[in-house]
């Protein structure tokens, strides 16, 4: 499969998979694979050709389109509440569960996990805070699509979780997501907030249009789309 890859800083590097990315983040003593795209099952041995340190992965989420690479890892770190639609989808591997506050010690390079329930229940983001970068996974995007249609998505949660990242918008100066433009400004984040407050409250104009054979509504923001039931 076609994909590039593009070195972000020293020690941090994006895999673009066609409309997918996902990051490989090294410490002194450990490296990290976040996500594993859509249609590299080898993200592994991509990542172990950018480093020899000892790889672990987590998941910002469990979408399909992030997972590809998971099958070359005995163990996934992601959160509990992606289990259930990670086994649905035919996820494998034993979970390493883990929650708001967490932290992830690469060796002079300490990650901190942070809770974005709403895209799925178990969406999370990956603070670098020396670095002063999040990523993102999907719930922060720009001139992309968000998809908020789906049993397991819940734009109320959404919304409630921009507005808990917002009041810690001074730990980062970048935001890296895993589609469309990056790197993005914090300043999207209330941006993000009001959109979804503004579809909650029914006042953003909704498009019905098919998609994957089934009827869905867009809000374009302008900035963003929303893809809603
Ligand atoms: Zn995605």
């Amino acid at each position: 499969m076609n994909y590039e890859i593009i070195q972000m800083d020293a020690g941090s590097w994006r895999i673009e998979d066609g409309g997918v990315r996902f990051f490989l983040l090294a410490g002194y003593d450990k490296a990290l694979l976040i996500d594993s795209g859509m249609n590299l099952p080898n993200a592994r041995e991509i990542a172990e050709g950018l480093t020899d340190l000892p790889l672990a992965i987590i998941n910002t989420h469990a979408d399909r389109d992030h997972i590809a690479g998971n099958q070359g890892f005995r163990q996934i770190m992601m959160h509990p509440k992606e289990e259930a639609h990670y086994r649905a989808g035919g996820g494998e591997g034993e979970i390493i569960p883990v929650q708001e506050g967490d932290e992830i010690d690469l060796g002079g390079r300490i990650l901190r996990i942070i809770e974005l329930e709403g895209h799925t229940p178990g969406s999370i983001a990956i603070l670098d805070p020396a670095r002063r970068v999040l990523i993102s996974g999907d719930s922060i995007q720009q001139h992309g699509r968000i998809f908020m249609f789906g049993a397991h998505r819940n734009l109320k949660d959404y919304a409630a979780s921009m507005a808990r990242l917002e009041g810690r918008r001074q730990e980062f100066d970048e935001i890296w997501p895993s589609h469309a433009a990056i790197p993005l400004s914090p300043d999207l984040i209330p941006r993000l907030k009001e959109g979804a407050e503004r579809i909650l409250a029914g006042q953003a104009e909704l498009k019905e249009v098919d998609f994957r054979e089934q009827k869905i509504h867009i809000a374009d923001l302008g900035f963003v789309s929303f893809l809603l039931p």
